[in-house]
């Protein structure tokens, strides 16, 4: 309770946080790509922008491909 809210909270379970995650490609270069993960473990909600798009799920129910 300490730390810094500095992020939003999770939807999902409303416990963890969704921090910002980086993404770089094989290039070393950082694509325009964010994705938010739930610190929570035992949620994995994550929201992934993608081309001005929103994606939303979880890492157990749903794959990368
Ligand atoms: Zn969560």
């Amino acid at each position: 309770m300490s730390e810094k809210s500095e992020y939003p909270r999770c939807q999902s379970c409303e416990k963890g946080q969704l921090i910002p995650l980086s993404d770089f490609s094989n290039n070393s270069v950082p694509i325009r790509y964010k994705a938010w993960a739930c610190t929570n473990k035992e949620c994995r909600f994550f929201v992934v922008l993608r081309g001005g798009d929103v994606y939303y799920g979880t890492s157990t129910k749903e794959s990368a491909r």
